[in-house]
């Protein structure tokens, strides 16, 4: 998700705008504009590319006024082009707006909108919302009014700003379900707003943040902020002193938290451009594998190592289950000394975050010798891995992970399997139109679904205080949550050193119930799928035994409510991508722990980051 930069003073807003925008590139996007308000008219300047584009364009058309605002794009509907960039305006003009996100329920609102006469000129999601905004002033009779009754329309994480031609002076501002931040700056007689604290940083220190569901008046003499219902809430600003190394942190304590509480956004990067709903298609523009090599593969072997291992053992079922291809997973490091079968109809996928994992990359030299291709899912562009990837990339844009232990890039790891799952799946013939629908709309509703498990933080840490002595912990999982329980389990030896063990659940019986005592906590990942009442079964057999119990359940499971110690809710999604949800509340869990016992937690003992010997 991209960058958002609004401003109302006595500044040229040309000026203030553009400089906010250089200030967010780090984001990544694929194309910039801007909208100045300009003797009671929006003169709307957009370009695709890099925002130098932009900038040589306004030197062609320059423009200036004192109230704009401007936005670096990173299309998820509609593909790069200048008619899909912002600022839209609506059906008359008077209105223009700038979206970070996803509006989910946008086709439905095209419709009816297209029903009542109104023309579109872009792809977006974006302009349907500026369309909603012009129905609504006009049905309230007040740009404001209108403003809240559309926003209460749209459904996803969004935030949005707008403008009114007609009502100079008047910035909106609003932050709906786990969008990206939105930040407004307060100056003297000016004010500002922003996706991110760098891009008005030059220009003022004190700022408010707007939580979901509320939106924010500004003007340049003030700002007000209500609810969305129209209720006033009273904020504090707030002083942003930062110095270089907390401002990379973004005002966490540790890259490994700023990691976790990113992924609503870095799995929308891994989206970007690649779901067409519309079409009902995925596009993986890096393969290079033509559509008929892809349906001419039977069989894949996939290498990984660590974390990336388990996100292989998760792509191994996706592929499975979608495509009915067989997939055998590999760590890397045995791959290599155990003769393995590299034949005709075989693919090779790897998938590392750094791409210049040694143990990953000498499987990939083999397949290659041996004619294989290779394909790899991966975070670092150019690295080694991608450069032996002969079939092509499938980059994770997950932006810099600096925390040794992974986290936002695993999850950014599951959606680009799903992509790739879902693409061999409709080669294979295994997926008609409908079902592929179904099944992106649901990888489109994750981003909002995973920001949900990360408002509520006073579990964990509950939970790292009662465990804080705790030397061993269990996670059981089962079918598709089974990787995940491995993934659990590595996460908190990794970061926290309490010994733990991932099991798949119904392999409990035949050891580890040994284990089971008063001082054994077990996390049990038991949500609503084909395997919900086997985990039950594993709750209980733990209970028996003395065991507590840490279960990971759907939204609204009062049976788990009963049966377990304590239970952390995850909302409900197509089984097959549950992972992306049941993996973060183990996030949480084992940073919480690191931070109760004192360890070094974006630097644990011994780990390296990237891993470039054998
Ligand atoms: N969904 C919008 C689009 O595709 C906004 C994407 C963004 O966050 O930049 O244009």
């Amino acid at each position: 998700m991209c960058g958002i930069v609004g401003y109302i003073g006595a500044r040229d807003a040309t000026e203030v705008v553009v400089s906010g925008l250089q200030r967010l590139e780090y984001r990544g996007y694929d194309s910039a504009g801007i909208a100045i308000l300009n003797h009671d008219d929006f003169q709307v300047r957009r370009s695709v590319g890099k925002l130098s584009n932009l900038q040589q364009r306004l030197q062609e058309q320059p423009t200036h006024g004192q109230q704009g605002i401007g936005h670096t794009r990173w299309a998820t509907h509609g593909g790069v082009t200048e008619a899909n960039a912002h600022p839209h305006r609506s059906d008359s003009g008077e209105i223009v707006v700038i979206q970070n996100g996803i509006f989910e329920n946008y086709l439905d609102q095209k419709r009816r909108l297209i029903e009542q006469g109104v023309a579109f000129h872009s792809q977006t999601d974006t302009e349907v919302i500026a369309h909603l905004i012009e129905r609504e002033t006009k049905a309230a009779g007040d740009f404001l009014a209108g403003f809240r009754r559309a926003m209460q329309q749209l459904q996803g994480g969004n935030a949005v700003v707008a403008m009114h031609r007609r009502q100079p002076g008047l910035i909106l501002a609003a932050r709906l379900d786990n969008a990206g931040g939105v930040v407004v700056g307060l100056g003297d007689g000016e004010n500002f707003v922003a996706s991110d604290i760098p891009a008005i940083l030059d220009y003022t220190q004190q700022v408010l943040f707007l939580e979901d569901g509320e939106l924010a008046i500004i003007t340049a003499d003030g700002v007000q902020v209500e609810r969305l219902t129209g209720e006033p809430v009273a904020k504090a600003p707030q002083r942003i002193s930062w110095d270089p190394v907390a401002a990379a942190k973004g005002g966490y304590k540790h890259f490994m938290q700023k990691e976790i509480f990113e992924q609503t956004r870095s799995i929308t990067d891994t989206l970007h451009d690649r779901v067409d709903l519309e079409n009902a298609q995925v596009m993986l523009d890096d393969l290079t594998l033509t559509d008929q090599q892809l349906r001419d593969i039977d069989k894949i072997y996939i290498v990984a190592c660590g974390t990336a291992w388990h996100a292989a053992l998760v792509a191994k079922f996706l592929i499975e289950s979608l495509a009915r291809v067989r997939v055998e997973v590999d760590y890397g490091s045995e791959f290599r000394y155990r003769d393995p079968i590299l034949d005709r109809g075989t693919l090779m996928i790897a998938i590392t975050q750094s791409g210049e994992t040694v143990d990953t990359l000498v499987p990939m030299e083999l397949a290659r010798k041996a004619g294989v291709p290779c394909i790899s899912l991966v975070n670092a562009i150019g690295s080694q891995a991608a450069r032996l990837s002969d079939g092509g990339v499938i980059y994770l844009n997950a932006g810099p992970e600096i925390a040794v232990a992974s986290t936002k890039v695993f999850t950014c790891m599951l959606i680009a399997a799903a992509l790739l799952a879902l693409k061999l799946g409709a080669l294979h013939g295994r997926l008609d139109r409908n079902a592929m629908r179904e099944h992106l709309q649901a990888l489109l509703a994750l981003p909002n679904k995973l920001g949900t498990l990360l408002q509520e933080t006073a579990i964990y840490e509950k939970l790292a205080e009662r465990y804080r002595h705790t030397s061993d912990m269990l996670f059981l999982g089962r079918g598709i949550n089974y990787p995940i329980a491995l993934e659990g389990a590595l996460k908190l030896k990794e970061i926290s050193y309490i010994h733990a063990e991932g099991y798949p659940a119904g392999e409990m019986k035949h050891g580890p119930i040994a284990l089971i005592d008063e001082q054994m906590p077990v996390v049990c990942i038991a949500v609503k799928d084909g395997v919900y009442d086997k985990m039950l079964s594993n709750v209980e057999q733990v209970k028996t035994r003395g065991g507590e119990v840490i279960a990971i359940a759907t939204e609204g499971d009062t049976t788990l409510r009963d049966a377990a110690d304590f239970v952390i809710e995850v909302p409900q999604t197509l089984p097959l991508f549950a992972p992306v949800l049941t993996v973060v509340p183990l996030q949480l869990l084992s940073y919480y722990c690191a931070l109760r016992r004192g360890a070094d937690v974006d630097q644990p003992r011994n780990l390296a980051k990237s891993v470039t010997v054998e």
